[in-house]
């Protein structure tokens, strides 16, 4: 067993944490003043450093026009969810060490003068989990954004559900993708950028479900671990495969941006994708030009077979379900 010996000086490369920031790519000691000035990028290899709410909202937005919404919706304990601590502890260490509710932060905010509705996350607190007030802020800022008629953001920071809140956040998963739906068939448009890292369930459900899907260089972006999912197919996997750039290259990310033309690039994207007008309405049907819409499948499933306990017999409603049953009867047959 090896004896520790008592250290009498300090090692030569213990710096001051609070001054100092080691990059974890090229091992470079970076000044944080100066990393704060880069946008808190490496300026020896281009490492993406995370970056909370607040500097992500500073770096998108035009400057004092960010007006927060829901700040004060918080998380409760339905499960009185014990592990080393209990949640509800665990969510109150967070608050004090982040000064934030949860883990995302939405409202109105301009980008070159234009409204936009955003919501964005921040790793910090409790590794950006979406747990049911994540869920309801990115929900929330895209039904402002349908009824404002105005482009949606929304910023990934995540290493997926809450596992604290079970079931509840796992429900969140449906009810982003469902209010998403509604925005798609309302015509407004909306912008994803997955940063490092965006996985679990926010991967699984609203990061990549924009009109456009950014993403950061180097951003850890997939469902499960690399080793869980080289287990799943049982097939080795070509390394980097969860990267920003290796899901660029297969189609499955729009474009890797460097931090520095992020905003850029978001002014170029809300220029071409405006919300179309209005008068055609919001309802979800009568517009095919979206094409396969696995949502407005399924309800369309669902209506057809629902109706027996759906509206009273007799009622129009129900007519018009058993017509639709019968077509797709005819369909199948
Ligand atoms: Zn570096």
């Amino acid at each position: 067993m090896p004896i520790k010996l008592p250290s009498f000086r300090p090692r030569r490369d213990d710096y001051p944490p609070d001054l100092w920031t080691k990059c974890p790519s090229c091992g470079e000691m970076l000044f944080n003043k100066q990393l704060d000035k880069s946008d808190r990028v490496c300026p020896t290899c281009d490492h993406h450093f995370r970056l909370s709410a607040a500097a992500r909202l500073e770096l998108l937005l035009d400057p004092g026009t960010f007006e927060e919404r829901d700040a004060g919706l918080q998380s409760v304990d339905p499960l009185g969810f014990v592990d080393q601590k209990p949640y509800p502890d665990r969510v109150a260490a967070a608050q004090v060490a982040t000064g934030l509710r949860d883990a995302a932060v939405r409202g109105i905010g301009a980008i070159e003068g234009r409204p936009v509705s955003i919501c964005v996350m921040d790793f910090g607190f409790m590794g950006g989990s979406m747990g049911a007030v994540v869920g309801e802020k990115v929900a929330r800022a895209a039904e402002d954004a349908i009824a404002a008629r105005i482009p949606l953001i929304v910023v990934s920071a995540s290493g997926g559900a809450r596992m604290q809140e079970g079931t509840m956040a796992l429900m969140q998963l449906a009810k982003t993708i469902a209010v998403l739906e509604r925005r798609r068939a309302a015509r407004v448009p909306y912008l994803s950028l997955m940063t490092d890292p965006t996985t679990g369930g926010v991967f699984a459900s609203y990061a990549v479900l924009g009109d456009v899907n950014l993403a950061e260089p180097r951003a850890l972006i997939g469902f499960a671990g690399a080793r869980v999912s080289a287990g799943t197919i049982a097939q080795e996997l070509p390394p980097g495969f969860q990267r920003s750039e290796f899901l660029f290259d297969h189609g499955f990310i729009d474009r890797v941006v460097h931090r520095r033309d992020l905003r850029t690039e978001l002014v170029q994207l809300l220029r071409y994708l405006r919300p179309a007008d209005g008068s055609s309405g919001d309802g979800v049907e009568g517009d095919t030009r979206w094409g396969f819409r696995p949502m407005g499948f399924l309800s369309q499933l669902a209506d057809r077979v629902v109706p027996e306990i759906g509206p009273p017999p007799g009622s129009s409603g129900s007519e018009r379900s058993s017509e639709e049953r019968a077509s797709g009867e005819a369909k199948r047959g």
